[in-house]
């Protein structure tokens, strides 16, 4: 057995999630490893402001992650750039990485949260941050008297319409169906977005039944759900409908010493201080699995 590749927990991500599992985890004393497969702090890091996250009345997603991955270090969490590819379950678990490494623990967090699903128009990456935006709980405030749009036919969609109706000047929901909105938002029905147009967000091009409509904007929230980025968990722990891994209050998964966090995670608000409560849960229960493990083997 390689003792370098032996751990006692292994956070597969590096967001908000992961490193609250790994400050909890490694300040219980056993060996911690976060792998992150791009930039630690995950899509918070790429936040450019967050005004929500307790203890911070603004601060950027950058800075609030750099300081994340500090405490982790310092609490004597590992962080290693790699992408776990392959879960090999078992009492000890096995994790392949794209660097050819295997690394082995007897407990697991899965960390890897998801992705806004995207409306695939030319400029929607350019304009995220500059009048577009996944979220409208984080960034709803910036638009404070403003005329805005919600995209997207379900719920995700009408609770973000519902949240910016007492705060921006107008609301549109854009969808391609028919339904009924809350109270002070506007519906627009049987309609289609075709192009994006400004840089920043001026508004967007509509098609209608009858016609075509440009439709004048500061922000369009696109509000068509997520998807949890967990190609690794496919087949491995239980998830509902949507790919969501169910968790027990201990964030362990139906398989035991496989714990989950963050915004991979079945739950119904994903926000930074939600994911980092859920690593805080799951570091600190992975770790007592592990320990107990430890002991178990010890006195076998
Ligand atoms: C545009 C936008 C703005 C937002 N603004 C706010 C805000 O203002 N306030 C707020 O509270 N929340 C905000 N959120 C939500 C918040 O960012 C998320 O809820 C939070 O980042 C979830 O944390 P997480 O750790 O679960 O997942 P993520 O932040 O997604 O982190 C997951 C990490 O895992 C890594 N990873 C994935 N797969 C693998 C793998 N196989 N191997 C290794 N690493 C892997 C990813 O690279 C990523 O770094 C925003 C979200 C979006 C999309």
């Amino acid at each position: 057995m390689n003792m370098e590749n032996d751990y006692d927990v292994i956070i597969a991500g590096g967001g908000p999630a992961g490193l609250a599992a790994a400050i909890y985890s490694a300040r219980s004393g056993v060996r911690t490893v976060v792998l992150e497969s791009l930039a630690v702090g995950g899509v918070a890091a790429a936040t450019p402001v967050i005004e929500n996250y307790p203890g911070f009345e603004s601060i950027s997603g950058f800075e609030l992650s750099q300081r994340m991955e500090a405490q982790a270090v310092f609490c004597g969490a590992e962080i290693k750039y790699a992408r776990a590819e392959k879960i090999e379950d078992g009492e000890i678990k096995r994790v392949a990485l794209s660097t050819g490494e295997v690394l082995r623990a007897p407990a697991l967090v899965l960390a890897t949260g998801s992705e806004p699903r995207k409306l695939g128009l030319g400029g929607e990456k350019e304009l995220l941050g500059a009048g577009l935006s996944y979220c409208a709980t984080c960034d709803g405030n910036f638009f404070r008297g403003k005329t805005v749009a919600v995209v997207g036919g379900g719920s995700h969609a009408a609770a973000s319409a519902e949240y910016l109706a007492p705060i921006a000047k107008k609301v549109y929901r854009i969808h391609s169906g028919k339904l009924a909105v809350a109270d002070g938002v506007e519906n627009i029905e049987n309609a289609r977005i075709q192009a994006l147009e400004g840089n920043p967000l001026t508004g967007v091009k509509l098609a209608l039944p009858n016609g075509e409509r440009t439709l004048e904007l500061n922000g369009l929230f696109v509000a068509l759900g997520y998807t949890p980025a967990s190609e690794l968990i496919k087949g491995l722990v239980a998830t509902d409908g949507n790919g969501y891994i169910i968790c027990d209050e201990k964030m362990q998964t139906n398989k035991n010493g496989i714990f989950a966090a963050g915004d991979s995670v079945k739950k119904s608000l994903r926000q930074i201080a939600t994911a980092v409560s859920d690593g805080a849960i799951a570091g600190q229960f992975a770790a007592v699995y592990a320990k107990r493990f430890k002991n178990l083997t010890a006195t076998k």
